[in-house]
């Protein structure tokens, strides 16, 4: 049986008379790579503030790395680290010297050293004494990146993580993003970017008005559509029409 990184049960949380989460159930595996899908104000981020302990459900569970995020919210808070839709990295800085104070803020014993393990694990090493305010959209997430890992949680949250780059940048960020679920960090993703769910995720879940209406991997999502229809050729549905049509079948019931 695989390790399961986190574990979400019946999930539930209203903003007044909105209900926002009706009862969401998720499992994502230690290591793997968890994208969740769902249209903008479909509650992702509701979702991702519940399991990174900054607002509290109304009902149901969440686990995170083992730990209750009601009862054990400190113990949770150790085990993540959330990257936003905007880098928090500081401009005037160096690469180095973003992940040196980041380092020392968390009190790590050899800040130089992790810093520098780090630029070169990011591909950052040559560029690691120029200011962040020079470096392009895909070194700045990926130093971005970096930052949340000194420390090196076992999970990392991100929300939207290519939102904004070049297709070129997105492409780094992908290659980063899987490089890091291979040594074994659990990563769980939202987007609205069909493509990126596409391409990185091992398993995929939609939020859709509430609940998750469909979940697994790609190729168990492909297979609730209906099968491949014989034009002039044969066709594989893409994720974004198995969205649409699932999101369709789930309005028109
Ligand atoms: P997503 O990340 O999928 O775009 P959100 O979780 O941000 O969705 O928002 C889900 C819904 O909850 C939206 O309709 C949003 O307007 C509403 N919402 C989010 N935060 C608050 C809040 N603090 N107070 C009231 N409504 C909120």
């Amino acid at each position: 049986m695989p390790n399961i990184a986190i574990q979400v049960n019946d999930l539930r949380k209203s903003y007044k008379n909105l209900e926002v989460l009706k009862g969401v159930n998720l499992s994502v595996e230690q290591g793997s790579i968890f994208a969740l899908l769902g249209s903008n104000g479909a509650g992702k981020t509701t979702l991702i503030k519940i399991l990174t302990t900054l607002l509290k459900q109304d009902g149901g569970t969440a686990i995170v790395n083992g730990f209750d995020v009601t009862s054990q919210p400190a113990h949770v808070r150790q085990s993540f680290s959330l990257t936003g839709q905007f880098a928090a990295v500081d401009e005037i800085l160096t690469g180095r010297e973003n992940l040196m104070m980041i380092a020392k803020l968390r009190h790590l014993k050899q800040p130089r050293q992790v810093s520098d393990e780090l630029l070169t694990r990011f591909g950052l090493t040559e560029a690691a004494n120029r200011r962040a305010a020079t470096y392009s959209g895909g070194m700045r997430r990926r130093l971005d990146l970096a930052m949340s890992l000194v420390g090196t949680p076992p999970i990392l949250f991100l929300d939207e993580p290519t939102t904004g780059l070049d297709p070129e940048a997105r492409i780094e960020v992908w290659n980063v993003v899987k490089e890091l679920a291979d040594s074994g960090i659990t990563v769980l993703l939202t987007t609205q970017y069909l493509d990126e769910a596409e391409q990185l995720a091992d398993r995929i879940a939609i939020l859709h008005e509430g609940t998750i209406i469909a979940s697994g991997t790609l190729a168990e999502l492909k297979q609730l559509f209906p099968p491949a229809q014989k034009e002039y050729v044969e066709k594989q549905p893409t994720l974004e029409e198995i969205f649409l049509a699932i999101i369709g079948k789930k309005e028109g019931k």
